[in-house]
C-alpha cells in the first residue's frame, strides 16, 4: 500500500532522483578522509573569535553591507545583485521565478553541473539537453540551433569553467548566444571563474536584458559551509527574481562570515591561495599524465582536474580503501574522475594513489590572521619561494622596509593590514612585526637544517649590522639613534620596537647596531641587513637535517 505522503506528493517530486552530491559518500568515509570530491577550498576561512552575529534578531533580507561588498567585488551596482544561499539557491530562485510547471523549459549542456536539471524538474519544467561538442567544447552555433525552434525556453544555462569538464567558454560566444536568443535568459554560471584567466561577464549582465551571471563565495573564498552566492543581472530582472526567495534567506552568522572573508585586509591572502591552488592544479596535471591509470587529463579553468581513467570502478575501490575522496559521475561522465585540488600535502597523497612518484619536499610556509581592536592583519610566508611579495600595511615607507626584508631574505611574503592609522602608525607597525615574526617562526617549524648568522651592510654613509640566532629564546639588543622623528608616516622610534617584536615573536636573539648620518639610510640598512642575515639563517643546508644546536632542540 502506498503511504499518504506518496499519494499526495506531486508526481514531479516522486520522479525526482535524489540530489547527486558528493555528500552522498559521507557514510562510506571517515571524517579524516582526504576530501578531493566536492570542489571545496581546502583552506578554512581566516577568522579569529566567535562570529559577531546577533542571531536573536531576524537578518536583513538582503544585508546591505554584504550586498555592497559583493557588488564591489564583481564591479556592479548593488541593485544589480541579489545575494542568495549559495549559487545553488540562485538557480532555484531563477527557475521558480521564470518557469511555469508543465509549460516552460530550460536548456543545459551535457555534461554539466546537475543542479540546473534538478531544480527544473522540481519545478515541473522541461529540460532540453544540448550535448557539448568534441572535447567538451561549447559550440555557440550548435547551442543556438538546438534552441531556436523550441518554444518557451525561459532559461539557458552555460557553465564556464564547466563542472565537471573544466572547459571554459569564450565570453564572446556567450554574448553571441544572448544576442541570438533574445526571448531567453542566458544564465552564465561563473562559480569557478576566479581560478581561470577568462574575464567575467558580470558587468555586461548588469546592462543587458537577458543575461544573468552566477557567483559564489564557496569555491574561491573557502566559504562553502556558509552558503553565500549571488545572481547578477539588470536591476529589474534582479528584483523580479528575488520575489521567489523566502523572507529571510541569509542566516546572520553566514553574513558575518562572508563580511569577514571579504574584508580588505584578507584579499591578498585569497589571491595568494588562488594562485597556490592554480599552481598545484598545473603541477598535478603535469604529473598525472605519467599515471598508469590515467588516459587523459583535462586541465581547465576550475579548482579541479577532469581525468579519463582506465578502470573507474577499480580506482574507486582503491581510493575508498585509502580514504581519498574524488568524484565519479558514472552516468553523466562514465570513465571519468573529477579531482579537486587540495593542499600540497593532500595532493601528494592523491598522486601516490594514482601511481605517480613525486618528490616534493614539505614546503616551509605559514599563513596566519591576527585580529585585534586596533589592527586586522593577514600574513603568508613561504621560505622556499621568492615570489610573490606584496606588503600593504597602509604606511608606504614601512611597506618598503618589510619588502626589503623579504627581498633580501629571499622568501615570499604577502602581508596586509587594516589598522587604526587615524590614531597613529604605532599599532600597525608593531602588530605587523609580531604577525610576520610569528609566521616566520611557524614556517621554520622545528628549525632543522638552519643556522645562526649575521650580516653587516653599508648604505652610503650609514652602516648596519644585524646578528640573528634562531635560538628559540627571545632576546633583543638595539644600538642606534635617529635624529628625525618621522620618515613619511613612519616614526623612526618604531624601528627599535619592530626588532624587539621580531625577536619576541620569532623566539630569536636579534642584535642590531646602526650608525650614520641619514635616518632614511640608517633605517633601510637595518631592514636590509636583517633580511640578509635571515636569508642565511633560514636557508636549508644542502644535505643536513641536523638541528644546529648541541642540545638537540631549538
Ligand atoms: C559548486 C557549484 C555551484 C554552487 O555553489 P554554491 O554557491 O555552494 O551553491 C554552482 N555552480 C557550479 C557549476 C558549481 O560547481
Amino acid at each position: 500500500m502506498t503511504s499518504l505522503a506518496a499519494r499526495l506528493a506531486r508526481p514531479e517530486i516522486l520522479d525526482l532522483k535524489p540530489f547527486d552530491i558528493a555528500a552522498e559518500a559521507n557514510a562510506a568515509f571517515g571524517a579524516d578522509a582526504i576530501k578531493l570530491d566536492a570542489n571545496e577550498n581546502p583552506y578554512p576561512p581566516l577568522s579569529s573569535g566567535p562570529l559577531a552575529a546577533a542571531i536573536n534578531r531576524y537578518p536583513e533580507p538582503q544585508p546591505h553591507r554584504l550586498r555592497a561588498s559583493m557588488a564591489a567585488l564583481y564591479g556592479v551596482e548593488p541593485d544589480a545583485l541579489v545575494v542568495t544561499r549559495g549559487a545553488d539557491d540562485a538557480i532555484d530562485m531563477l527557475v521558480r521565478a521564470f518557469c511555469r510547471p508543465g509549460i516552460d523549459a530550460i536548456a543545459i549542456t551535457a555534461p554539466t553541473f546537475t543542479a540546473y536539471e534538478h531544480f527544473a524538474r522540481l519545478q515541473g519544467a522541461r529540460v532540453i539537453e544540448v550535448p557539448l561538442a568534441k572535447n567538451f567544447d561549447f559550440s555557440a552555433d550548435g547551442f543556438v540551433a538546438a534552441l531556436t525552434h523550441q518554444a518557451d525556453v525561459k532559461l539557458a544555462f552555460i557553465c564556464s569553467p564547466n563542472n565537471p569538464t573544466g572547459n571554459e567558454v569564450d565570453p564572446a560566444l556567450v554574448l553571441q548566444v544572448a544576442a541570438a536568443l533574445p526571448q531567453t535568459i542566458i544564465v552564465l554560471d561563473e562559480a569557478y571563474l576566479d581560478f581561470s584567466d577568462t574575464p567575467s561577464l558580470a558587468v555586461e549582465a548588469a546592462k543587458r536584458a537577458n543575461l544573468v551571471v552566477l557567483k559564489t563565495l564557496s569555491k574561491a573564498f573557502g566559504l562553502a559551509g556558509a552558503r553565500i552566492g549571488c545572481a547578477i543581472a539588470n536591476p529589474e530582472l534582479v528584483a523580479i527574481a528575488a520575489r521567489a526567495l523566502p523572507p529571510y534567506p541569509l542566516p546572520s552568522p553566514s553574513v558575518e562570515a562572508a563580511m569577514a572573508t571579504l574584508a580588505p585586509a584578507r584579499q591578498a591572502i585569497h589571491q595568494d591561495r588562488i594562485a597556490r591552488i592554480k599552481a598545484e592544479r598545473d603541477r598535478l596535471a603535469g604529473l598525472l599524465v605519467a599515471s598508469p591509470i590515467v588516459k587523459s587529463v583535462r586541465n581547465g579553468g576550475g579548482n579541479f582536474l577532469f581525468l579519463q581513467v582506465e578502470d573507474a570502478e577499480a580506482l574507486a575501490s582503491k581510493l575508498r580503501a585509502l580514504g581519498i575522496r574524488v568524484r565519479f559521475r558514472p552516468n553523466a561522465a562514465p570513465g571519468a574522475v573529477r579531482l579537486t585540488i587540495g593542499t600540497e600535502a593532500e595532493n601528494d597523497v592523491a598522486l601516490s594513489a594514482f601511481g605517480v612518484r613525486n618528490q616534493s619536499r614539505p614546503v616551509r610556509r605559514a599563513e596566519l590572521a591576527r585580529d585585534t581592536k586596533e589592527t586586522k592583519i593577514a600574513v603568508a610566508v613561504n621560505l622556499d619561494r621568492s615570489l610573490p611579495r606584496r606588503v600593504m600595511t597602509g604606511i608606504p615607507f614601512y611597506d618598503h622596509m618589510l619588502d626589503q626584508v623579504a627581498a633580501h631574505g629571499d622568501f615570499s611574503l604577502v602581508l596586509s593590514c587594516d589598522g587604526d592609522l587615524e590614531i597613529d602608525a604605532h599599532h600597525s607597525i608593531e602588530d605587523c612585526a609580531i604577525a610576520l615574526g610569528s609566521a616566520l617562526s611557524q614556517a621554520l617549524g622545528e628549525r632543522r637544517g638552519i643556522g645562526r648568522f649575521g650580516f653587516a651592510l653599508p648604505m652610503d654613509e650609514a652602516e648596519a649590522q644585524v646578528l640573528i640566532d634562531l635560538s628559540g629564546r627571545p632576546f633583543s639588543r638595539f644600538d642606534g639613534k635617529f635624529e628625525a622623528s618621522h620618515i613619511g608616516a613612519y616614526p623612526t622610534e618604531m624601528t627599535e620596537h619592530v626588532f624587539r617584536s621580531f625577536s619576541d615573536s620569532m623566539r630569536s636573539a636579534i642584535h642590531v647596531r646602526v650608525e650614520g648620518g641619514n635616518d632614511h639610510h640608517k633605517t633601510e640598512a637595518c631592514f636590509k641587513a636583517f633580511g640578509r642575515a635571515l636569508r642565511q639563517a633560514i636557508r636549508p643546508e644542502a644535505d643536513s637535517d641536523m638541528l644546529p644546536s648541541t642540545k638537540g632542540i631549538l
